[in-house]
This record gives C-alpha cells, sequence and structure tokens, in this order.
C-alpha cells in the first residue's frame, strides 16, 4: 500500500506527548492553576443544560461576542474561530494551497508551521534567527522577495525561545508581505501590547490568538482577527460545528470573568522573574523571557532532561531540533510549589 501515501508522511512522525502521569508537568507552556472556583461553579450549574443532542451554534455568536468585548478590534476585522489555533494554521495553509505556494517563518519557531506546510505540499522555507534570537532582517527580506511566500508567520513572543521581536521588524516584515501575514500571538497574555493596530493598517496581517496558554489548554479555543476578505475564505474551509458547546459556554464564562485569569496570569509573571533569577544563580544561561517559559542552556541537555525525568519533573528537551537550540531546555513555569521542586532538583540534575 506505500504507494497510497502522502509522500510527505513517509518522513514525518506524529507528534509526541510524552506520558507525565506523576511528574511535575512543565513541557507544554500550560498554565498550571485550576478553573477559577466561581467559575467552575457557574458551570456546573449550565452544564446539565447543555443541549448536547443539538450540534453547536455554527457561529458561536455568544462565544464571538465576548472575545470582540476581551479583545477589541475595529469593525472592519472579522473573527473565525478554531479548535485550538493549530487548527486555524491548518485553515490557513488550506485557503492559499496550490502548486509551488511557499510558507515562510524564522526558525526556530512553533513546530505546526512547517509539520502542517509538509502535510499540505507547501514548500517551507525556515530562515534562522540571529544569535540572540533576533530575526535576520536582510535574510528574511531577501527570502520574501525571491520566494513570494503565500504565507509568513511571526510568533510574538516566539515558541520556543520566548523573546518579543523588535515591532520596527514585524512592522517592516508586514509591509513587504506578497501574501498574508500571520502574528501569532499564543503568548501575549504574558507580554503586554498586541498587534491590533497593524492588522487594522495592513489587510494582509492576520492575527492569530488563542486562549490555552491563558489557562485554557484543555478547551482548544483559537480565534483569528483579520480583514473581512480573509475570513471570508476561511469560513470556506471551517468545518461548521467545529467549536462543541461545552467549549462555546464555558470559553464564554470564562472571557466574561477575565479577571480571574488575570490574577493567575500575574502569579505566573512573578514567578517567570524569580525562576529566571533561580536558574541564572546556578550559572546556566536563561535567556530573557515574554512568555509563560523559560529558555535555558546547560552544559548537557539530554542528561539534563533525563536527570530531571527521575527525579520526576518534565521540561523539554530541545537539543537537537535547530542548530540554535544545541543543549537548550524548555521550561513552562510552574505554580510557586512547582517552580520550587524544579529549583531544588536543578543543581543535582543539571550540575554534579
Ligand atoms: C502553543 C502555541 C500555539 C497553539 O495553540 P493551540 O491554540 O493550543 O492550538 C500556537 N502558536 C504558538 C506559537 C504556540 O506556542
Amino acid at each position: 500500500m506505500n504507494a497510497l501515501w502522502n509522500p510527505a508522511l513517509a518522513q514525518m512522525q506524529p507528534y509526541a506527548v510524552p506520558d507525565s502521569t506523576g511528574l511535575v508537568k512543565l513541557d507544554a507552556m500550560e498554565n498550571p492553576f485550576p478553573l477559577p472556583a466561581e467559575i467552575a461553579r457557574k458551570f456546573a450549574d449550565r452544564v446539565a443544560k447543555l443541549p448536547t443532542n443539538r450540534y453547536p451554534d455554527p457561529s458561536a455568536a455568544l462565544l464571538k461576542a465576548a472575545i470582540a468585548r476581551q479583545f477589541p478590534v475595529a469593525s472592519g476585522l472579522g473573527c473565525v474561530l478554531g479548535n485550538g489555533s493549530d487548527e486555524l494554521i491548518s485553515m490557513l495553509m488550506q485557503i492559499v494551497l496550490k502548486p509551488g505556494a511557499t510558507v515562510l517563518a524564522a526558525e526556530p519557531c512553533f513546530v505546526m508551521y512547517r509539520h502542517l506546510a509538509d502535510v499540505f505540499g507547501l514548500q517551507f522555507v525556515g530562515i534562522p534567527l540571529q544569535d540572540d534570537f533576533q530575526l535576520d532582517m536582510p535574510a528574511m527580506v531577501r527570502a520574501i522577495e525571491e520566494r513570494q511566500p503565500a504565507l509568513i508567520f511571526i510568533a510574538s513572543p516566539n515558541n520556543p525561545t520566548g523573546n518579543r521581536f523588535l515591532e520596527p521588524d514585524i512592522e517592516a516584515l508586514a509591509r513587504l508581505a506578497p501574501g498574508l501575514f500571520v502574528l501569532d500571538e499564543a503568548y501575549i497574555p504574558y507580554a503586554g501590547g498586541d498587534g491590533h493596530a497593524l492588522a487594522e493598517k495592513y489587510p494582509q496581517v492576520v492575527l492569530l490568538r488563542t486562549l490555552s496558554k491563558w489557562g485554557l489548554a484543555g478547551l482548544r479555543l483559537g480565534f483569528i482577527q483579520a480583514s473581512g476578505r480573509v475570513c471570508e475564505q476561511l469560513e470556506k474551509v471551517r468545518m461548521p460545528y467545529n467549536i462543541n458547546v461545552a467549549s462555546q459556554e464555558l470559553g464564554t464564562l470564562c472571557l466574561e470573568n477575565a479577571a480571574a485569569f488575570g490574577d493567575q496570569v500575574q502569579t505566573l509573571i512573578t514567578g517567570r522573574e524569580s525562576l529566571t533569577k533561580g536558574l541564572a544563580a546556578e550559572g546556566v544561561t536563561v535567556y530573557p523571557s515574554a512568555a509563560n517559559f523559560l529558555l535555558a542552556r546547560v552544559p548537557d541537555a539530554v542528561r539534563a532532561h533525563r536527570a530531571l525525568l527521575d527525579r520526576r519533573v518534565l521540561v523539554k528537551r530541545l537539543h537537537g531540533a535547530h542548530p540554535l537550540l544545541e543543549n537548550c531546555l524548555r521550561i513552562s513555569i510552574g505554580s510557586p510549589a512547582e517552580n520550587k521542586v524544579l529549583l531544588e532538583n536543578w543543581r543535582s540534575a543539571v550540575h554534579d
């Protein structure tokens, strides 16, 4: 049957998620705190009345209204919902899909850009970041001019490096884009500021956002804010019932009670600063982060990753993923108690 398969799949592996049972889980940029109790109570009251026998509202009107209140943008921009922003990345690729179409990103970056480009048979061009993880502007400009990408993905803050890119660089690339310029703002709750002004200025700018890193990774809710013409195409490829009734209900409730999440985010930002100091004091390189994770370079990342696992702490090993990530680990910011466990085990796992 080998002749049957999409040839791209031969080179690919499924996205691997390690078992984390019983571990301090610091590998996936999840918010470590549970659903705020008041929201959980309200949801419990509503859950029995959810019309689970019916298909969900295909327009998810109430959820979209809550998003519009929480993330206001100019009236010319539309909103399209996805089952996580992963699904929206896939939909963006579907609307530009044709022979020879190219996707451009600055690497290392979020792995799904390349993974999905491969699945769809799009050409993927990855331009290395500079050593300080900022954009290599001459190389990016040259690649845009030569390759005329249908899609450019820039995540700011970037995953897995944690830094924001310079705003004038982002705007210069957005202005040059011959196709769509996707500004992935997954980590914006931890960074402040956002790209809505850029999207209002340039019709090719697509804001890609998610509630996952904010605290709702399990709900799978992402959204795009972009010009009406982009949204119109996205609606053609969107599965009509992609946001289930429970996600619509709980997502709306959480956005209406956003302050509770604001407190959690604030605690994580404080944790980020103290963990940065704590790890730096151990003598490893910790890169400045505007997200809810840290990138650290250690003497031997393969050994350190394994030794932390032996101590029941799960972090992400990035060594081997890209030359710029040699001996790097990515560590999500946990609760204060989890951060303490990490620090207590760090010296023996990483240095001894
Ligand atoms: C985590 C992440 C996403 C995916 O988020 P989901 O909405 O959970 O699919 C998108 N972009 C970046 C840069 C991420 O780190």
